[in-house]
């Protein structure tokens, strides 16, 4: 079953297909945490030791039905991970790394609310948390059945690319694979400014 995506004001909706091929993780990383502070959100995005839920799937299971129009995309740095968000209401999307032939997208939480059901009920449970030592506090450690996850999803993305299947995602132009929204990146005093606030 497809699991909704939304952003808060509901302009940008789609939805997710095979929920039950991601991997599910919480990322503590301060690049994570500035781009919550970017969008103004933290409250929503980040959990009490700053850390991000992350759902990691191919970018091929992820549709847009409305609002595209919405979908704005930001880098931190020339090189950095593309963050996308939907500048209606600042909810964050998804990253994508910028070369689209390494097909992923970490879906962030916020936009995969839903009052129908419960993130664990889609997704499962968390099975990684990455990034630890920036987190403000000690996240739990993680059982061993984190590194069957990671090599599962590994495997689905380098099948991704030998099958060509990268270039069915909404976030690239299938020819010539650029963005289809050109990532603003920030200036260095905006960076600082995002990267002092974590
Ligand atoms: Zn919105
Ligand atoms: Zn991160």
């Amino acid at each position: 079953m497809n699991h909704p995506l939304r952003c808060r004001c509901g302009t940008l909706k789609g939805y997710v297909s095979h929920p039950e091929r991601v991997s599910r993780g919480v990322c503590y990383c301060k690049d994570c945490q500035a781009f919550a502070h970017f969008l103004g959100k933290t409250g929503d995005i980040l959990d009490e030791m700053g850390g991000t839920d992350v759902i990691a799937t191919l970018p091929k299971y992820l549709t847009f039905t409305q609002g595209f129009e919405a979908l704005a995309c930001m880098s931190l740095t020339e090189k950095g991970m593309l963050r996308w968000y939907a500048r209606c209401c600042n909810t964050p999307i998804g990253n994508t790394p910028g070369d689209f032939r390494f097909s992923f997208v970490g879906l962030v939480h916020t936009c995969l609310e839903d009052p129908s059901r419960t993130l664990e009920s889609s997704f499962g449970p968390v099975r990684m948390r990455v990034n630890t030592r920036n987190a403000k506090g000690r996240p739990k450690s993680m059982p061993i059945s984190t590194v069957a996850s990671v090599l599962r999803f590994s495997i689905s993305l380098v099948h991704a690319r030998l099958d060509g299947s990268y270039k069915r995602t909404p976030f690239f132009a299938p020819d010539r694979g650029t963005p289809v929204i050109s990532p603003k990146v920030l200036t260095s005093s905006e960076r600082d400014r995002v990267m002092n606030a974590v």
